[in-house]
């Protein structure tokens, strides 16, 4: 048995920038891998979405156009997008397998499991170390329909093989993965169907962001059944047929996006004294700890927000702690997007979550409608709202839905880390005419109500919104 200074379980986000790092500091590191290195972003999560989304807005951008005056015929080469896309993945993984190499990191290729306490045994290499750090991510939740298995449908991991448009694609799933890929093909030319079990899509997310987006999804011509049970799937002559409670729908492609489940069957964490909760998550302390001496969890695996910025952000503050400092993991603002369009971006509380938490707050709504920049570039659907605290004036979160959305939302990010109030926002300058722009006038909305307390200087008429 070989010993080492750190094991990592997992090429992930946080995995192995904390694996090269500490092998570049002289520690002798080994880490596992059962597929292709850089986990689920770089592979099959982020970056191919991303790279696909970027084609394929472009060529809903281009049909918009008409309302602009512009007329465009649209024609996609499917098989160019998909090359761009796999080059660009391909790219980003090569750059992981050189980085952990030329950091000394030891790299096995094999599925690890625990063998005893803080023992690691992969392929034909068992390893033991003092410290194990666990970051095995997730992967697609299939959900058990009759029929399917027996189906060639699509996940996110087979997604980016599509060679070929299919003319008619059907989604089970309204999360943001099925919505993103499932808008993404709509746009390029796939006649697209999206089976929702509930009644509402990103059924997490408050209810007028999704009604935005079934409103953008009409417009891009995808058909939504909401409230529909999958009883069976067939396929045959390369067309899939869903039996749902209420009728039939037929398409080239499935993609079944319901969901995701962490990577943690194989990993045997009993044998080192790691426990998973009841589905299936490890159970982690504020400082990454597992209920293991030594052993410590990162990422989507550890039941945290499945974002590649918070396993990365784990990867830091786990460094720190093993480094002998005082970091926590709960101290800190988070947020997220949906790369839908228009976009979502999401940071902190909504004003839901801020009351159930006995917090006295309000909101404030602006409707992209409102934006000058939004009504004068075509991109009129969607809002920006803030929530404060009525006793502190500090904001506590935003949602914004429309154009570049994730991008403006980082403003809010900054804001909340700073513990800034509102009425820092209202007073700040922004550019005219931006989407930025409407940001302080969003906040002269709180001006109104009678709790408010605003400061000087104050503009009498908000630039950046009608
Ligand atoms: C389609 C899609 C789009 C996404 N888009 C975004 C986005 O736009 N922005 C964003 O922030 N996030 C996005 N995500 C989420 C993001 O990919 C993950 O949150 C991120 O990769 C962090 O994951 P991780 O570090 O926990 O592990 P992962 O990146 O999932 O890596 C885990 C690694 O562990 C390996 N592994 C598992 N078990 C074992 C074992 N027993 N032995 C050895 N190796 C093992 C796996 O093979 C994998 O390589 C997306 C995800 C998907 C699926």
């Amino acid at each position: 048995m070989e010993t080492a200074d750190l094991i990592v379980i997992g090429s992930g986000q946080g995995g192995i920038p904390l694996a090269s790092d500490f092998a570049q500091e002289g520690l002798r590191v080994v880490l596992f891998e059962r597929d292709v290195l850089g986990g689920s972003c770089v592979n099959y999560g982020c970056t191919p979405s991303k790279a696909f989304l970027a084609a394929a807005h472009a060529a809903g951008r281009a049909r918009q156009a008409e309302k602009l005056g512009i007329h465009t015929q649209v024609s996609v080469d499917f098989p160019a997008v998909m090359q761009r896309v796999r080059s660009i993945r391909d790219s980003f993984n090569q750059g992981v397998g050189k980085r952990l190499e030329d950091a000394g990191v030891k790299i096995v290729r094999a599925e690890a499991s625990f063998a005893g306490e803080r023992t690691v045994t992969g392929g034909d290499v068992t390893v033991q170390a003092p410290i194990v750090v666990i970051n095995t991510g997730t992967s697609s939740l299939i959900p058990a329909l009759p029929g399917l298995a027996e189906t060639p449908y699509l996940t996110n991991r087979s997604f980016f093989e599509l060679k070929e448009l299919p003319p008619r694609l059907l989604v089970i799933g309204g999360g943001y993965i099925g919505l993103e890929l499932g808008q993404g093909l709509a746009r390029l030319g796939s006649q697209t169907q999206i089976i929702v079990r509930g009644d509402r899509v990103l059924d997490r997310e408050e209810a007028e962001v999704s009604e935005t987006l079934v409103q953008a999804f009409e417009q891009d011509g995808i058909k939504l059944h909401f409230n529909t049970k999958v009883e069976q799937v067939a396929y045959k002559d390369g067309i899939f047929t869903l039996t749902l409670d209420r009728g039939e729908v037929q398409g080239e492609a499935l993609l079944v996006a319901t969901g995701r489940k962490p990577n943690t069957q194989a990993l045997n964490a009993g044998a080192t004294g790691v426990e998973l909760d009841d589905r299936g998550y490890i159970k982690i302390d504020d400082h990454f700890h597992t209920t293991c001496d030594g052993v410590y969890a990162i990422g989507d695996a550890a039941g945290q927000p499945a974002f590649t910025h918070v396993s990365w952000e784990d990867y830091r503050r786990l460094k720190a702690i093993l480094s002998g400092e005082e970091r926590t993991r709960s101290d800190r603002v988070l947020g997220y997007a949906v790369y839908t369009e228009p976009q979502v971006g999401r940071v902190g509380m909504t004003l839901e979550q801020a009351r159930q938490k006995g917090i006295n707050a309000r909101s404030a709504t602006l409707q992209m409608s409102q934006i000058a920049r939004a009504i004068e570039w075509g991109h009129d659907l969607g809002f920006y709202r803030m929530v404060i605290d009525n006793d502190t004036d500090k904001i506590l979160g935003a949602t914004l839905v429309g154009y570049e959305a994730a991008e403006i939302v980082h403003v809010f990010l900054s804001l909340i880390e700073a513990g800034a109030t509102w009425q820092l926002l209202e007073r700040s300058v922004h550019i005219h005419p931006t989407y930025g722009e409407a940001l302080p006038s969003l906040a002269r909305l709180l001006i109104d109500n009678t709790n408010a307390k605003p400061t000087p200087p104050m503009r009498s008429e908000p630039r950046g919104s009608l």
